[in-house]
């Protein structure tokens, strides 16, 4: 049963008083419900790589280390699962700080194309191993206030997974636009697309798509999580639009002085 509020009443029968208090008990299990599902989510994250390099250890242990080129594959693999388990505690760790009451912005006022260039320059060797080519699009050049490596960490997520759900070949924009009371940073692929049925889901921590192939391209599961998180302690929004085979564009829109 749903109830209304949750403000304590004063009730009075035969002259008595009582102070009754509700409790929207919905709410409440809904909240417990969620937390149960993460718990669940983050154990089967950790689990799977850990089985996979306990897994590959005891058979190289076994003898399997004595093939020299056995030994070479299960070892790249040992490496890339631990990898995926540092991403994932990383990502879990930053979730938890984001979230957290003491976590406060370092915002400073920047050139909006500084922030843009330096994020491309991190992807360029993905953008390369992948044959695709990134255009930058600004039409006049701008200031923004932000906290210069949070609003880059949002970039670089949005960037990678840009990359990494667009075939080879593909092409990705990124376009910062100023308007009349608010700037916007759009950025855009030519990719797989996301389902509209999924599109409600996707910032939700761990929702995947196609969970086999986001499983396979190393995320985490948290990136777009993080990045509305991340938005939002800028006072932005963020919306998402997308047409499956066609591609997808992230539109992130914020106050001109969110200071203000
Ligand atoms: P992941 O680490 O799995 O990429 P994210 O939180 O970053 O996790 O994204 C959640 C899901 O949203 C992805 O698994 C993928 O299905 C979908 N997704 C995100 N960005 C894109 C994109 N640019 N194109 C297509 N699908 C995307």
């Amino acid at each position: 049963m749903l109830l209304a509020h949750l403000t304590p009443m004063w009730v009075e029968k035969n002259g008595v008083g009582v102070v009754v208090v509700f409790h929207d008990l919905t709410a409440i299990r809904r909240l417990e419900q969620l937390r149960r599902d993460f718990v669940a989510n983050v154990s089967h994250e950790l689990k799977t790589p850990i089985t996979s390099i306990r897994g590959f250890a005891e058979t190289l242990l076994d003898g399997a280390m004595h093939d020299r080129e056995t030994c070479q594959e299960f070892l790249q693999i040992i490496h890339e699962e631990s990898l995926r388990l540092q991403r994932l505690i990383g990502d879990l760790l930053d979730l938890s700080r984001i979230e957290s009451k003491q976590f406060h912005l370092k915002t400073e006022i920047v050139p909006v194309d500084t922030l843009i260039y330096s994020a491309q320059k991190m992807v360029r060797d993905q953008l390369k191993a992948k044959d695709q080519n990134l255009t930058i699009e600004i039409d006049e050049l701008f200031e923004v206030e932000v906290d210069p490596d949070r609003f880059r960490q949002i970039i670089l997520n949005l960037l990678t997974n840009a990359i990494h759900y667009t075939p080879a070949g593909g092409h990705i924009t990124v376009v910062a636009r100023r308007r009349k009371s608010d700037w916007q940073l759009i950025i855009g692929d030519s990719g797989i697309g996301i389902p509209e049925s999924d599109l409600p889901r996707i910032f939700e921590r761990f929702y995947r798509v196609d969970k086999a192939r986001a499983r396979n391209s190393g995320g985490t599961g948290l990136g777009l999580a993080i990045v509305k998180h991340l938005v939002e302690v800028h006072h932005g929004k963020i919306q998402v639009e997308s047409k499956v085979g066609e591609g997808t564009s992230f539109i992130l829109t914020f106050p001109l002085s969110p200071s203000d």
